[in-house]
C-alpha cells in the first residue's frame, strides 16, 4: 500500500494505516481548523462513533470537531478564512 502520487486527500487513508502519518506529508495535507492551521493528524474523530462525547476540540489542532463524524475541512468553506490564514 503506497500513497506517494500527491492527489491522496488525507481523508481517503483509513485511519489504522495512518497511525505512522504525521501531515503534511508525500504531497497530503491536512484539514484546516477554523483558525486556518492544519492539522497534523485528523483521523481522531471519525474513530469515536458511538462514543458519548458530541463535539470536542481537536487534540491535535484545537478545532471544533464531532465525534463519529470526519475531521471538518475549513478550506472547503473560504468564506470563514481571510487570506491570511493561508499558508501557501
Ligand atoms: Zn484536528
Amino acid at each position: 500500500m503506497t500513497a506517494r502520487t500527491g492527489t491522496v486527500k488525507w481523508h481517503e487513508i483509513p485511519p489504522a494505516e495512518a497511525v505512522d502519518i504525521t501531515l503534511p506529508t508525500d504531497g497530503i495535507d491536512g484539514p484546516l481548523n477554523e483558525a486556518g492551521e492544519p492539522c497534523p493528524w485528523p483521523w481522531e474523530p471519525q474513530q469515536l462513533k458511538g462514543a458519548p462525547l458530541g463535539q470536542y476540540h481537536c487534540p491535535y489542532c484545537g478545532g471544533m470537531v464531532v465525534a463519529g463524524v470526519p475531521h471538518p475541512d475549513y478550506a472547503a468553506a473560504p468564506d470563514n478564512l481571510s487570506p491570511t490564514d493561508y499558508k501557501g
